[in-house]
């Protein structure tokens, strides 16, 4: 069988993974894989009927939209069951095993489907899985991280005895999230019921809330205290939510205690967290930090190799160094633009030059040029988005109707930008840091009870930072 319907599916993976929730794409659209293109139909091979109702029910536009972007023409999209010995090859081939949040815990498919009919939602209980992608053996390493690999290496090899926590920081795309996935693989390979909880600081979050709500604290502590390894992703979501913070410091405490591993994965040092308890700092410096930075060109082109040999395509060298200097900050948008390329290599049978690359490319190379986002940028998107006049930005007016938008102006520009309270307050009309700093409060307090508020903030963020 010809290459074209994985380069294609594997293009539409990419799509997904970066629109979808992790839990929700490693659940249900990661194990999933091409099995033809035969004129304009995909047709995707899924484990079982289940899985193919539920893509189905909730999915199918989205698939087919995805899909046919990536193909650049309409594409239509059909299922077929996999067979039921080519599941077993699959799942020992990709090596994927079925991690579970903590390892008493996990559900097999059949009973999932057993005890819950067709649902919309994701089933409860369904656990997520590591990507298998995301292991040591497919990371590059390169003066960047090396010194996080590294960590992370003798983490997965002994955890709980080497360093506890390992806290891993660094920018967006640049294989934090990798690395944890990495451990929790390489555990799980050495010690096959090894207890590993493994979820997203948000996750961690949702649930406590859940338990609070429906009495079951003892059972939502009894589940992470009693892990051999806690993997947490992004922990920089505990900022400014107290209680959260509380109680993940009594799981960090009894785990620690017992000398069981964490590792934590954070987008900045643990003391720029804002809002993030003394406490907490302390301990997440009590072990192992190590930083992840950009990589460099020799890395950057390494990582291409490997990836295009991973997905079995060759691409003229002149292509892959292009990509190699020209993408610069992100290794997710790295491999995004090879798929993307390398895909359209496939489907169209031509041979590519640069030019075509570049035009197929043109809205990543736009992301990458995007990282400096300058504050009058940010009150401009905000204001037009509210409605309100940009300048309402720096004026004294203080409605409500203006005085919030401008608050959320400020608190992006704290995201966004390396720039201090005062000059954010500065750029505002002159106003001091406390301000901006009780700006960003204010915004954050309001995310965390309303809806609209976080879908707002969510919005204008994706549209200054894509
Ligand atoms: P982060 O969590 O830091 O935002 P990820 O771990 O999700 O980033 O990495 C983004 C993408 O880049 C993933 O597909 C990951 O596999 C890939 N990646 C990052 N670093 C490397 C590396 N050193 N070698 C190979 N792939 C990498
Ligand atoms: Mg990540």
């Amino acid at each position: 069988m010809s290459d074209q319907p994985q380069a294609l599916w594997l293009a539409a993976q990419q799509t997904l993974r970066g629109m979808l929730k992790t839990e929700l794409y490693n659940l249900w659209f990661a194990p999933v894989t091409a099995r033809c293109l035969d004129g304009d139909t995909l047709t995707l091979e899924v484990a079982d009927e289940f899985c193919e109702f539920w893509l189905k029910d909730n999915y199918l536009d989205v698939l087919r939209s995805v899909v046919s972007r990536a193909a650049i023409r309409p594409i239509q999209v059909a299922f077929a069951i996999r067979p039921a010995d080519s599941v077993a090859a699959a799942d020992s081939a990709s090596d994927r095993p079925v991690v579970t949040e903590a390892a008493s815990e996990r559900v097999a498919p059949v009973e999932v489907r057993a005890v819950e009919p067709l649902v919309k939602e994701l089933p409860r209980k369904s656990e997520p899985l590591f990507n298998p992608n995301n292991s040591f053996e497919t990371f590059v390493v390169g003066s960047n991280n090396h010194h996080a690999h590294a960590a992370c290496m003798g983490v997965a090899q002994k955890p709980g005895h080497t360093y506890n926590p390992l806290f891993l920081f660094g920018g967006v795309g640049l294989g934090k999230t990798h690395l944890l996935q990495a451990i929790g693989h390489h555990v799980l390979a050495n010690k096959k019921n090894a207890r590993i909880g493994y979820l997203s600081c948000e996750r961690f979050t949702n649930e406590f809330i859940e338990a609070l709500q429906n009495s079951q604290l003892p059972k939502f502590r009894k589940k992470h205290r009693e892990l051999d390894v806690l993997l947490i992703d992004d922990i920089q979501f505990l900022q400014g939510k107290e209680r959260i913070q509380e109680e993940f410091f009594h799981t960090f405490n009894a785990l620690h205690d017992a000398h069981k591993q964490i590792v934590l994965t954070c987008d900045r040092p643990a003391n720029e967290i804002q809002g993030l308890e003394q406490r907490l700092i302390s301990r997440f410096e009590w072990g192992m930090t190590a930083d992840l930075k950009a990589p460099d060109v020799e890395t950057r082109l390494a990582i291409l190799n490997k990836k295009a040999a991973a997905l079995s395509v060759k691409l003229p060298d002149p292509i892959i160094t292009f990509l190699a200097h020209r993408i610069r900050t992100n290794i997710r948008r790295l491999e995004g633009a090879l798929v993307r390329v390398a895909a359209y290599a496939q489907l169209s049978g031509k041979a590519l030059d640069l030019e075509t690359v570049e035009t197929l490319l043109r809205e990543i190379l736009q992301e990458e040029g995007k990282v400096a986002i300058s504050v009058s940028e940010i009150q401009k998107r905000v204001a037009d988005y509210f409605d309100i006049r940009l300048a309402d930005m720096t004026s004294k007016r203080r409605p409500e109707n203006i005085a919030f938008p401008r608050q959320i102006a400020m608190y992006l520009t704290r995201q966004l930008t390396e720039h201090s309270l005062s000059a954010i307050g500065e750029s505002f009309g002159g106003r001091d840091h406390g301000t901006v700093l009780h700006a960003c409060r204010q915004v954050r307090d309001r995310m965390e009870v309303e809806a609209k508020v976080r879908q707002d903030v969510g919005y204008l963020e994706k549209q200054l930072t894509r």
